[in-house]
């Protein structure tokens, strides 16, 4: 039975050109990299938004942390796996992100995982983002909270809904977003979510997975994009993107920390990453945090050239100012040719389709960093031009 399940999902998928496969990679560079036939590569689509993984005290820092405490941490931290640094870690990023505690996970996904199946329970009610990530889906999922799913950016009906659906005595009514959105780029409206959770007595999550080194003069994420610093009661985010490690966080009263430490079971019962993965994050945010200003002027200058040369070649691109940019292609066919055209010509981006946008809205995700050159750029926007032409 279930042999012949997946023989007719796979062969669905396929039929419709939406088969999914792993590209093994090399990095040789923070925006380069070489496949197993050793063809090279200009990467437009990782999430190293700084281009940190490259950065060699980040390389030094984890380096050092392996060679000095060992490969791996051995355990979760509630047992043996301890990596001293990580409370460190966590107190930094307590500290960056204006909250009182932290709490690591081991991915930006176990933390979603772990926040929303630690704090909301059968009973609760989250109201979420429609194009909010899958990590902030299945979290809604495990928890056995009602989810009521708002239309994407809108306030209006998001207020509608919590209108409709009063908390039941004791219940918690959460409001769940993301940031920036993954796929669109777009930033949530924080002000407008701030005042619904006030109004209607909500705790906010907002997940700045995307927004970290990115958002905000210092690269804090979205509070601080917004300037309503302390605004939101739970600050997730991940290490993976512009913290050039691995590893998820999230930022909210001692209180709560406290209670996840004991209550989430994504944290309490999987081991914690490695030593040179704690050391590297560290690294990382001391360097955004000394030196965001550069770093984050470099990303602005390059997204806004991408945006510009765009939209000067008649490229639909979503509108925004971060360093996603949806190309919108439509058909998910067109977005596989494009995508295989690019790659011959040496460029790595992601075409996006169903399901993981709507059908119709596929496109072709390009994401700019700060460590890519301005030819770099402009080779992408000239070869991408000349593949759009020709169809
Ligand atoms: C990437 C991402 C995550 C997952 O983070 P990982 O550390 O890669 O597991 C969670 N939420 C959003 C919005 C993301 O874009």
């Amino acid at each position: 039975m279930l042999h012949q399940r997946i023989e007719t999902e796979l062969a669905a998928a396929a039929a419709e050109g939406l088969t999914r496969r792993v590209t093994d990679l090399r990095f040789t560079g923070a925006v380069t990299a070489r496949d197993r036939q050793g063809r090279e590569y200009l990467v437009f689509s990782s999430n190293n938004y700084l281009g940190l993984t490259f950065d060699p005290r980040v390389r030094r820092a984890a380096a050092a942390a392996a060679e000095a405490f060992g490969s791996g941490s051995t355990g979760a931290r509630l047992t043996t796996g301890g990596v001293m640094e990580a409370s460190d870690l966590e107190q930094e990023l307590a500290a960056f992100k204006h909250g009182e505690a932290a709490l690591l996970f081991n991915t930006g996904y176990m933390t979603n995982l772990g926040v929303l199946y630690g704090l909301a329970r059968p009973g609760d009610l989250i109201f979420s983002d429609e194009l909010n990530h899958a990590s902030i889906i299945d979290g809604c999922r495990i928890s056995r909270a009602t989810v009521v799913v708002y239309r994407h950016g809108d306030a209006a009906d998001l207020e509608a809904k919590l209108q409709a659906h009063p908390a039941p005595p004791g219940a918690v009514r959460f409001l769940v977003t993301d940031g920036v959105f993954s796929m669109d780029g777009d930033v949530c409206d924080l002000p407008a979510l701030v005042r619904l959770k006030e109004a209607y007595g909500c705790l906010l999550l907002v997940d700045d997975a995307h927004a970290v080194g990115v958002l905000g003069r210092d690269g804090a994420g979205t509070a601080s994009y917004w300037d309503l610093p302390g605004a939101i009661d739970l600050q997730v985010g991940t290490l993976s993107k512009s913290l050039a490690s691995v590893g998820g966080y999230v930022v909210a009263r001692r209180k709560i920390i406290d209670y996840l430490k004991n209550k989430s079971r994504p944290f309490i019962f999987s081991t914690f990453p490695s030593p040179a993965d704690t050391a590297a994050a560290r690294e990382a945010l001391r360097i955004l945090r000394t030196e965001g200003e550069t770093l984050l002027g470099r990303l602005r200058r390059n997204t806004a050239r991408i945006r510009q040369g765009l939209s000067d070649a008649g490229i639909p691109v979503l509108p925004g100012d971060t360093p996603i940019v949806p190309v919108m292609v439509g058909a998910a066919d067109r977005a596989t040719a494009l995508d295989f055209r690019l790659r011959e010509e040496g460029i790595l981006l992601s075409a996006i389709r169903p399901p993981t946008v709507a059908p119709g809205a596929s496109r072709l995700r390009l994401t700019v960093t700060a460590a890519h050159t301005e030819a770099q750029l402009d080779f992408v926007l000239d070869r991408l031009a000349a593949a759009w032409r020709q169809g």
